[in-house]
């Protein structure tokens, strides 16, 4: 969910060591960055804080900065602020976000208040994409990354189970990356104290109903996109779980015994008094005229191909739902196939601990100005190689 910022002025130069940060206003927010980066323009506002295009002329790219507004304001964004940051670390993918800098205006933890994070700049989220008319090459090459960056998360051990569009990011050459890192294991109990609307519409049966998962909880989530492109409204836009359950149900139909039985007790209870529902054909819930004529190119392309995907993705069940690897060898996705990007090199393991933390949030604020330091150190962070190797005296 983007919302547009409006750039109000900018340039009051604030003294951080011997850097003078820039600052610069859009609405109520206001960025503070190192002279390197200039030209800052409003992209969007998340559950975490605000973003901005700007060129970086230490590296001559474009590039967008994230402002963490005070990360460590509860234990819940802290740890989630803290998670993404090892993450972006940790991760290095085509189809993922990568970290290119990252750095702090304050001086000392005592004054620690915002974190910022640059990565690379791209053009659009996917939930203005989705709005355009797509033919089979763009949509099945965005489906083709998505899965990608989905499997190498899954070879560090991250399931992400919150993709969504406006978490995944396009460039105009049709190149994508996912965002961020979803839930972590220990997010189902946490409770966001945020004015930002968190969208469900995304999320799999077994999130909703509280149940175990496994890496095809993802493959559901691109299955309500992929529909969303081709229809061009939300799928399953509950307003709350239940109403969300409901409205899955009236379209795929309930599902089987066997899948009652793996529910607990009390959600059992509920969803097996709901009305019973035979659900439509995928012929019916997605007809031929919502999708863009077959392909000339790859003359493979076609909606039949589409729709079989699609019924393979939007499966409530999860043990009979299709798997990343095999959604990778569909002949609607296979056309794209690259071994160096479905099977490039898992990342080192991802700590789960840290999902299972509990800190203060005096102990949270302590740990991401660490990491941010440490990041400064290495990179440059506020201002440039050069300067960090000479060290900061802080
Ligand atoms: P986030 O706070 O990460 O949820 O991002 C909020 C919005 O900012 C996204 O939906 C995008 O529209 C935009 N955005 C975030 N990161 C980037 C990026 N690297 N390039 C371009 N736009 C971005």
């Amino acid at each position: 969910m983007t919302q547009t910022m409006t750039e109000t002025s900018q340039q009051l130069p604030v003294e951080k060591n011997e850097v003078a940060y820039q600052s610069y206003h859009f609405g109520d927010t206001d960025f503070l960055v190192p002279p390197r980066y200039i030209s800052l323009s409003a992209r969007g506002i998340g559950a975490q804080g605000a973003v901005c295009a700007a060129y970086d002329t230490g590296t001559q790219q474009n590039v967008a900065i994230k402002k963490l507004s005070r990360p460590f304001q509860n234990v819940t964004h802290a740890k989630r602020a803290y998670r993404e940051f090892k993450l972006m670390k940790l991760v290095n993918h085509k189809n993922i976000i990568g970290l290119l800098n990252a750095f702090t205006p304050q001086r000392t933890l005592e004054e620690f208040q915002d974190v910022y994070l640059v990565m690379e700049l791209m053009d659009a989220n996917l939930c203005q994409v989705i709005q355009m008319d797509l033919d089979h090459e763009r949509m099945s090459y965005l489906l083709y990354q998505m899965l990608c960056g989905i499997k190498h998360l899954h070879s560090a051990g991250i399931i992400h189970r919150d993709l969504k569009p406006s978490n995944i990011v396009v460039k105009s050459d049709c190149t994508l990356k996912i965002l961020d890192f979803g839930l972590a294991r220990t997010a189902g109990t946490t409770f966001m104290m945020t004015p930002y609307v968190v969208t469900r519409y995304y999320r799999a049966p077994e999130v909703i109903l509280g149940m175990g998962y496994t890496e095809n909880v993802d493959i559901w989530s691109v299955g309500c996109i992929m529909g969303e492109m081709i229809r061009g409204g939300v799928l399953f836009p509950g307003t709350d779980h239940i109403d969300q359950w409901n409205k899955i149900i009236e379209q795929l139909g309930t599902p089987s015994a066997a899948f009652m039985q793996r529910l607990q007790p009390t959600v059992r209870n509920y969803v097996e008094n709901r009305p019973r529902y035979t659900g439509y054909s995928f012929d019916r819930l997605f007809p031929d005229v919502l999708f863009p004529s077959d392909s000339n190119e790859h003359n493979r392309l076609r909606a039949s191909q589409a729709r079989d995907l699609l019924s393979r993705m939007l499966v409530i069940d999860p043990e009979d739902r299709i798997s990343v690897d095999q959604a990778l060898v569909h002949s609607y996705i296979n056309v794209w196939f690259e071994e160096s990007e479905v099977n490039a090199p898992a990342p080192g393991p991802y700590d789960h601990s840290v999902d299972e933390r509990e800190h203060t949030v005096e102990q949270w604020k302590e740990l991401i100005y660490q990491e941010v330091m440490e990041y400064e150190a290495r990179i440059g962070g506020g201002g440039n190689a050069a300067e960090a190797v000479g060290g900061n005296a802080r």
